[in-house]
């Protein structure tokens, strides 16, 4: 049995199955609904997300991962999985002093991880969020940080039209209801940058740490090429991006470009399963006619290599 990657998800959000929709969505009103549900998502209730993600990637013979944890708590049961891969420690914000805090907070735990016996076939990583929530400076040190220390960095990036108008022009996507709230405060930037997504990483030096981009449905021509000159990979997620009406990611430009493109699932909260081949099955009918199904087939099968190596 050769390796099978699911370089994409968030385990502790198994439990929001609920959260996933039959049919296409708006991404800013889910992303409300998703932070609503997560404020009162208790310890014990993410511990056995984790546990029951866990479980279902080994069924479906996932032998190496990208996890994102929000909470932290991903990174002890990961360890100890018998997994391969990376899981990165979920920080973001508006507000400095607290991004800030919580970075440090982030750079002892993975140093902590460093040190623990076995350490590496699960390295531990730092995610910065998305452009949008996250202060520029956050981004730009947090980035630097993982440069200078070798850490695997991944970032949410492009993944909606609303996160390139909102870099763009500043304006706010409308949200009405109990949510509205919620989706404010994850936009929040001081100054509207006023750059597309991958530009303004680029411009951040954020791209020369070598990001795991996660999504990069929203690029042209030339942000492929930042993407392809910085040497960093993305990862698709092609059904999370159709039931949050994202549209389809220019697989066939990644790969002409030479830019390492892995498959994941993203969490249950956009994905039906956790199962990264009928993840690729959905992406050899999205793309047919431009990808070759085999070269599809072939992107779940590499193991996967953290990009600060
Ligand atoms: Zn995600």
């Amino acid at each position: 049995m050769g390796p099978l990657t699911n370089a994409h998800t968030h385990l502790e959000l198994t439990d929001l199955a609920h959260l996933c929709p039959t049919e296409p969505v708006s991404i800013v009103s889910w992303m409300g609904r998703l932070a609503w549900n997560l404020r009162k998502q208790s310890k014990a209730r993410t511990q056995a997300s984790i546990e029951r993600g866990t479980a279902e990637l080994q069924a479906c013979g996932t032998t190496h991962l990208g996890d994102i944890t929000r909470t932290w708590l991903s990174v002890e049961p990961l360890m100890v999985s018998g997994l391969h891969g990376v899981v990165y420690l979920e920080v973001m914000g508006h507000n400095k002093n607290k991004a800030f805090k919580r970075l440090e907070q982030a750079k002892i735990e993975i140093r902590k991880a460093r040190q623990y016996p076995g350490y590496g076939s699960m390295q531990v990583g730092l995610s910065l969020h998305a452009p949008y929530s996250c202060h520029p400076d956050l981004l730009r040190v947090g980035a630097e940080w993982c440069r200078a220390e070798g850490v695997p960095l991944c970032i949410h990036a492009a993944e909606s039209a609303a996160e390139t108008k909102f870099l763009l022009s500043g304006k706010l996507p409308l949200v009405k209801g109990p949510v509205a709230s919620l989706v404010k405060k994850l936009l929040s930037l001081p100054v509207s940058p006023g750059l597309r997504p991958i530009p303004y990483l680029a411009r951040l030096g954020v791209l020369a740490a070598r990001p795991l981009l996660v999504h990069a449905v929203h690029v042209t021509g030339d942000d492929i090429g930042l993407i392809a000159n910085a040497d960093c990979a993305v990862v698709h997620c092609p059904r999370s991006n159709d039931l949050l009406s994202c549209g389809r990611m220019p697989l066939d430009s990644y790969l002409a470009a030479g830019v390492p493109v892995y498959i994941g699932t993203d969490s249950r909260a956009s994905s039906p399963d956790l199962d990264v081949r009928a993840e690729a099955e959905f992406a050899q009918r999205l793309h047919a006619g431009l990808v070759e199904s085999q070269n599809i087939t072939h992107l779940i099968h590499q193991p996967f290599r953290p990009t600060s190596e």
